[in-house]
């Protein structure tokens, strides 16, 4: 038996999300921390402990915390790109695709999506029984976007986007960045005609509007509303790219 856990955002920096899986019991698993302090006040508000830090990758926005919440928590373990070793250096427990991981009494699996570095990794936690997988997936996919190529091809990234495609439509996608609403201003003005987009901005700039986060999204949302998860080759999510990249809503 394993009890029940949950997944919660933290709002910190300007646009980044630091998620947090807990449970029943007191252990916490962070995930891409930037930063440590609303991480730690928000862990010990809620009496929790922190077991494990996980990073999607390299980037300071996904790691700046974690010196500092192991100077609160020691004993954490960091998991990360066994093959970004010298990138993330804190990291105690290299991993890479296919891996399997158990935290919290959960089944946690690592993919490898290059595409926004060489060496980004995301974690699938898989369903509980009647319940939806989570992808962690760092700046892999976005809700309505994808991550900017910063050292790999259109061709990692389409073929990252199809191996979280394939996690299922229910899976809830917890990306690290609030971009949604941009994203979703960009791919309307692209495709005008498309009312499942302009259906999703009209909902996601309400949420917005109330303070909300668009966050999680869900992978079947995704296929219908994201341009860069539904290209259908590597020439498609160039072209797509380069255009998000110029664009300036
Ligand atoms: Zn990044
Ligand atoms: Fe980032």
């Amino acid at each position: 038996m394993h009890a029940a856990t949950t997944v919660s955002l933290i709002p910190v920096l300007s646009d980044n999300y630091v998620f947090v899986l807990h449970g029943e019991g007191p252990g916490a698993v962070v995930v891409d921390p930037a930063v440590a302090e609303p991480v730690i006040a928000w862990l010990e508000e809620k009496g929790l402990e922190l077991e494990a830090i996980l990073h999607t990758h390299h980037h300071s926005d996904h790691i700046g915390g974690t010196p500092g919440l192991l100077q609160r928590w020691p004993e954490a373990a960091v998991i990360a790109s066994a093959a970004d070793r010298e990138r993330i250096p804190l990291q105690t427990q290299g991993v890479q695709g296919g891996d399997q991981l158990r935290l919290l009494g959960r089944e946690l699996r690592v993919l490898e999506v290059p595409g926004h570095t060489r060496h980004h990794i995301a974690y699938v936690v898989e369903p509980e029984a009647g319940g939806a997988a989570e992808l962690f997936c760092g700046d892999t996919l976005f809700a309505g976007g994808c991550g900017r190529l910063f050292e790999g091809t259109p061709e990692q990234m389409l073929s990252s986007l199809g191996s979280l495609a394939a996690l299922g439509p229910e899976t809830r996608v917890w990306c690290a960045h609030e971009y949604t609403e941009g994203n979703l201003r960009w791919a309307a003005e692209r495709e005008p005609d498309n009312a499942a987009i302009r259906t999703r901005l009209a909902e996601v700039q309400q949420l917005r509007r109330e303070g909300h986060p668009t966050i999680p999204s869900r992978i079947g949302l995704e296929q219908e509303t994201n341009l860069f998860i539904r290209a259908q080759d590597a020439a498609a999510l160039r072209q797509l790219r380069g255009h998000k990249d110029l664009w300036r809503g």
